[in-house]
């Protein structure tokens, strides 16, 4: 018995510390207030609990106590309801729907405490005092289970509505509490004792240690800082307190000139110490409002990303259809399917077919671009073979370009062995004659230079230019998709900034790797694939 009466004065009190921590926090909140109310309430349902069982044996206090008692219950839920509801954002709830909620708890508060519909009489025994329950008790007990289970429903949808992942999981630390209270409090002092079990009542009270702890968490969390600043504060003016006693009853005028020292040294210390915390608080305050602020903006670049994607993907479709027929037609026309064509109609329809040739490749990056950025990637058909065929036969139809535009080539092939490599013959040959057409555009006069070497374990491909080159910080970005050096935006405006990006998915895709090295503007790029040998 005593150890049960310790611990409803303990859960009496830490209710009331861990409810006033919270109250003075930030006692302009909506939510800290009821947050306050709801513990005090807590703490006097101890206290009552604890009186009952003390003077429980003379019979008119213990029915006023006994009564008190489940009176105190119907504001603890009527207060837990409402502070769910309020949660997080200190909502203002419609006047109307704050009468709903409180007008059957009042009323079931004062038939509680003044009539005997609920509780007729309290049955005075030496072990354990048992409350004799009136007509209306099933509705005090249907009331008290509804408002807990409406709390719990609420906090539920509530956390299945809320973005902010920090208060989702506040939520579930209070569902947690209030589950685990709600059950045992009404289990151990209305359900039981329902059925004349008693002696389990004062777990009750001590339950709500639960409730109280995980949700003074939840809402401390969110202000974790200025709890800090307050115990801060608290124990500074404690120590200043506790020197300025020890100075007043120093006994000796020595002992008073050290007190004063020591009065004075703790007091500066206590007040540095405080202000040290709340300069801390407040740049860690700022800190959490940017890295929301920059939370909130990264979404919103998220979502304009996948929007952007899909008009590629869908603008891209809507473009092929016509452009197919405008290239079959063309290529009919040319070979005078629709009869014979003169020697100056053929060059424009050599430009037609060529443009639509060019569109035809652009859209396909631009949908295999979205293709990777919604996760399906290239339909690869993937063979082991030497690959040295096909990239000879890219080479031989790039060179004739790069001689015509007054380039020198040199092609160096160091492979003298049968190599196989795994690869998927489009999607190599798109990555491979992307590297060599960009030197070509890019390089101006000099010279380019492909090579074809292997190690132990891998083919290496090589391209050189002397053309324009690149800064180091345009290298970091090369195969980021749509990156478009500055250098190159003026005198080739036609690029779209994804053959890199591409290519880099396509080997990567293959198990190999890509990169460039440059050694600045003007002084030539070079582009370098490995990709692993398959050994037999
Ligand atoms: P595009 O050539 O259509 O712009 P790419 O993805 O192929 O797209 O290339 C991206 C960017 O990388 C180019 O715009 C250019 O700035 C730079 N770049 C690529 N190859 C070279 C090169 N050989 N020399 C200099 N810059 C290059």
């Amino acid at each position: 018995m005593v150890i049960e009466n310790l611990f409803l004065i303990i859960v009496a009190v830490s209710n009331l510390i861990l409810g006033g921590l919270v109250y003075f926090n930030n006692r302009k909140s909506l939510v800290n207030r009821v947050f306050g109310i709801w513990a005090f309430s807590l703490t006097l349902w101890s206290i009552n609990s604890f009186l009952f069982y003390v003077f429980g044996n003379s019979p008119s206090a213990s029915l006023l106590l006994g009564r008190l008692l489940y009176a105190t219950a119907v504001i603890i839920v009527v207060t837990l309801l409402y502070f769910t509801e309020i949660f997080p954002d200190s909502i203002n709830l419609k006047r109307r729907y704050t009468a709903i909620i409180f007008a059957p708890a009042t009323l079931l508060f004062i038939f509680t405490i003044a009539s005997d519909l609920i509780i007729e009489d309290i049955a005075i025994s030496v072990f354990d005092n048992k409350a004799i329950f009136g007509p209306l008790f099933i509705l005090y007990a249907l009331f008290i289970i509804i408002y807990v289970a409406l709390s719990v429903f609420i906090l539920i949808r509530k956390y299945q509505y809320v973005q902010n992942n920090n208060i989702k999981i506040h939520i579930h630390l209070m569902l947690i509490g209030i589950a685990t209270s709600g059950f045992f409090g009404i289990t151990a002092t209305i359900l039981l004792p329902m059925f004349n079990v008693f002696n389990v009542d004062k777990f009750g009270p001590v339950s709500t240690v639960f409730m109280v702890g995980f949700m003074a968490y939840a809402i401390a969390k969110y202000n974790v800082m200025n709890i800090k600043v307050i115990a801060t504060k608290f124990l500074g003016i404690l120590l200043s307190f506790v020197l300025f006693i020890n100075l007043i009853f120093s006994k000796t005028a020595s002992e008073f000139l050290i007190n004063i020292i020591i009065f004075f040294a703790g007091t500066i210390i206590s007040y540095l110490l405080v202000k040290s915390a709340s300069a801390e608080i407040n740049i860690r305050k700022k800190l959490e409002n940017l890295t929301s602020k920059l939370q909130i903006a990264n979404e919103d670049l998220r979502k304009l990303d996948e929007t952007k994607t899909e008009f590629m993907s869908l603008a891209s479709h809507q473009l092929r259809t016509p452009l197919t027929s405008i290239k079959g037609y063309s290529s009919m026309i040319k070979s005078g399917d629709f009869g014979k064509i003169s020697s100056e109609q053929k060059e424009p329809l050599d430009i037609i077919f060529m443009s639509t040739e060019n569109m035809n490749n652009l859209i396909d990056d631009f949908l295999n671009a979205s293709r990777i950025e919604k996760k399906r990637g290239f339909d690869y058909n993937f063979v082991v073979d030497n690959p040295i065929n096909l990239i000879k036969e890219i080479i031989d139809n790039l060179s004739i370009q790069i001689k015509n535009k007054g380039l020198k080539f040199v092609y160096e092939n160091k492979i003298n062995k049968e190599v196989k490599i795994k690869f998927d013959n489009r999607t190599l040959l798109q990555a491979i004659s992307n590297l060599i057409q960009n030197a070509i555009k890019y390089t101006n006069n000099g010279s380019i230079t492909v090579k074809i070497s292997r190690t132990n374990n891998h083919l290496e491909f090589s391209v050189k230019d002397s053309g324009i080159g690149m800064t180091s910080d345009d290298l970091k970005m090369l195969f980021k998709r749509f990156f478009r050096s500055d250098s190159v935006k003026i005198d080739h405006p036609e690029g779209t900034g994804l053959g890199l990006y591409l290519a880099e998915r396509i080997i990567l895709d293959h198990g190999g790797k890509i990169w460039a090295e440059s050694k600045g503007i003007g002084k030539g790029s070079s582009f370098f694939i490995t990709l692993p040998v398959v050994k037999e």
